[in-house]
């Protein structure tokens, strides 16, 4: 698999960049609108492991009591995914990588991928303080019926506790409970922040964001000037 990517031979290089940060930092909102103003491909790890576990398939069932506690699925289903992902035709003028890599077995799986295909990385680290992170993710909202995602504190709906888009009763996510916070924020704790040394002593470029105040329409605007700075050398 490691030599199929089909690369593209004109326009600028292809680029990965990977949207690091904690629960609750905003690598969603801002993937989303990245992808839209950069017009490659989001790439989240979280929303193809909920994918399976809708789909009621092997994997789903095999994954969903560890995702619905809060702890990480195993790095080689994860890794089979994300390869078999950039494999695809639309990825190859980059992409962003939206929770992924979360361990150090999935960073070096991404390195090696990314040194086989000559493609650069750029890590952009979304620094949020705790109180905020937590207030975030208590507010997160979900409409069961569309999907439209609402924050209580920061994109509350206009009526409450209703969808605007049909009226249903919005719903806490399975993971955005109390407990499978705590859960979540562990393992970033253990598991995935140590990865930010191991960026630095591989020399990936990063670039650190504060994350914690702006309005995403604002954020965004903000990381791709640094985008673009970081490319200009
Ligand atoms: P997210 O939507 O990115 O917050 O991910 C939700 C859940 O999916 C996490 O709490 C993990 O259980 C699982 N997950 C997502 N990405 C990964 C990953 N890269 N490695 C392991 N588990 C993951």
């Amino acid at each position: 698999m490691l030599d199929q990517h089909p690369t593209s031979s004109n326009g600028p290089p292809a680029r990965a960049l990977v949207l690091f940060g904690p629960p609750g930092s905003g690598k969603g909102t801002q993937a989303k609108l990245l992808m839209q103003c950069l017009g490659i491909p989001q790439i989240s790890t979280g929303d193809m492991l909920r994918e399976h576990i809708q789909a009621g398939d092997t994997l789903g069932r095999e994954i969903s009591d560890r995702m619905h506690s809060g702890v990480l699925v195993a790095d080689e289903m994860v890794n089979a995914l994300v390869e078999e992902r950039l494999a695809q035709p639309d990825c190859a003028r980059g992409f962003i990588l939206d929770g992924y890599p979360r361990t150090r077995q999935q960073a070096e799986q991404l390195c090696r991928w990314l040194i086989a295909h000559g493609i650069d990385e750029l890590v952009i680290h979304l620094l949020v303080d705790y109180n905020s992170l937590i207030t975030r993710l208590t507010g997160r909202r979900q409409c069961p019926s569309c999907g439209t995602l609402y924050n209580l504190y920061s994109k509350p709906p206009k009526n409450d506790e209703v969808c605007d888009l049909d009226g249903t009763k919005l719903v806490i996510r399975a993971d955005d409970s109390a407990t499978v916070i705590q859960e979540r924020l562990d393992a970033y704790r253990h598991q995935t922040q140590p990865l930010i040394e191991y960026f630095r002593e591989k020399r990936r470029r990063l670039l650190e964001i504060e994350a914690g105040s702006e309005p995403p329409q604002e954020l965004v605007r903000k990381i791709c000037r640094a985008i673009g700075d970081d490319a200009r050398g």
